[in-house]
């Protein structure tokens, strides 16, 4: 469960633990390009003065492009969430280092950050197929993965 209900919180921390499919509504106009389904695990707990503080990890695989060669490639996405804070604080609504919890709310759902961190990490990342890929020749367009393309044109070294 990804959502916990906050009087469970009052009784001590609770382990989130939780599954998201890549069509999930959570995921819905980010374009990540989710290849599996979203791996949830972490433990929430009340911190005092209506915060709540969720320690976490989230594990995605990202369908995306290599940069220099533009074959398909797959993308681990490891991500250690070390402190994300609910706060029903109203001064909290607007600082972006609090997610905002209705003072009326009955629940906590970690949901929000784990978009949150999956749409950071997955654009934050430059893929590539592999680390020494040769990417392709800028002059006839020919994978140099393969070997040279003999046009004669190929940079020695990928750029
Ligand atoms: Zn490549
Ligand atoms: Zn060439």
């Amino acid at each position: 469960m990804l959502r916990v209900d906050i009087r469970d919180l009052q009784r001590g921390p609770v382990r989130t633990e939780g599954r998201l499919p890549p069509d999930d509504p959570a995921f819905e106009g980010l374009d990540l390009g989710l290849a599996e389904p979203v791996e949830v695990t972490g433990q929430l707990q009340a911190t005092g003065d209506g915060e709540y503080l969720w320690r976490g990890h989230v594990h995605g695989v990202v369908r995306g492009e290599c940069r220099r060669c533009l074959t398909d490639v797959l993308d681990d996405l490891d991500i250690d969430v070390d402190a994300a804070v609910f706060s029903t604080d109203p001064d909290a609504a607007d600082d972006p280092d609090f997610y905002p919890l209705s003072g009326r709310a009955t629940s906590v759902d970690v949901t929000e950050v784990v978009r949150e961190e999956l749409a950071l990490a997955a654009h934050a990342d430059l893929m590539l197929c592999r680390d020494d890929c040769a990417g392709l020749c800028p002059t006839c367009g020919a994978d140099l993965n393969a070997g040279p393309c003999g046009c004669g044109r190929a940079p020695a070294e990928p750029v």
